[in-house]
């Protein structure tokens, strides 16, 4: 079993970057990790994920079901928990609603511009899911198709999700998002966008392969 209060003082830590960066407004988003194969850890809803405390954190088995905790689990978890059970490697999920990602996730513009290196590198080809309601199954089993080979997920006229073998890669995964994100929206706004042929995406995605070991390997086109 993996030192649960290290897991708890780093999706606080995370849940505070994410309140800091603007990346959720008031109550929401919201982070989870996996303890063990049994238990997941996630935040709670009704909360500000910037002011958290240890106790606030749910402890639920795989099913959703709580085995600790006061408050009520993300209204979310039924996406947390359909990615921990479609991908063994995850051990860690963020979700919120930073600005420019959510934009493109409002926008009829495909947010996969092949323009940044580093991006390709980090997230690859980014998952754009079709709309549900927040909280809902049906949400979830949209996901479903994109979860084995995505690290990263637009929800549509919604927001974001990444995932990632720590808390912190999830979260660092998110920041790439929104950092990719913004730049493509000034890009747009520039125009004559310089995209990468399909050698040049070739060859990053290689390099993906060949840096990233969760086993993410998806195509970019
Ligand atoms: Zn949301």
């Amino acid at each position: 079993m993996k030192n649960l209060d290290k897991i708890k003082n780093q999706i606080i830590e995370v849940g505070r970057r994410l309140y800091q960066k603007n990346y959720v407004a008031a109550n929401n988003g919201n982070l989870s990790c996996r303890i063990d194969k049994k238990r997941i850890l996630i935040t709670p809803s009704g909360v500000n994920k910037g002011f958290m405390q240890a106790d606030d954190l749910l402890i639920t088995d795989r099913e959703g079901r709580v085995l600790q905790g006061t408050l009520q689990p993300s209204s979310e978890i039924k996406l947390h928990l359909l990615i921990y059970k479609n991908r063994e490697d995850v051990q860690s999920v963020c979700h919120a609603h930073s600005a420019y990602a959510t934009a493109f996730a409002c926008s009829q513009k495909s947010i996969n511009c092949p323009i940044l290196s580093d991006e390709i590198i980090s997230l690859g080809k980014i998952a754009e899911v079709e709309y549900a309601p927040p909280g809902s199954q049906q949400l979830a089993d949209n996901l479903l198709p994109w979860i084995k080979e995505h690290d990263a997920f637009l929800l549509e006229n919604h927001g974001a999700v990444t995932t990632g073998e720590t808390m912190t890669s999830a979260y660092y995964k998110m920041e790439t998002l929104e950092h990719f994100a913004r730049i493509n929206y000034l890009v747009q706004q520039l125009g004559s966008a310089k995209t990468l042929n399909k050698e040049q995406i070739s060859e990053l995605l290689a390099l993906r392969q060949q840096f990233n070991v969760s086993g993410n390997l998806n195509k970019f086109e």
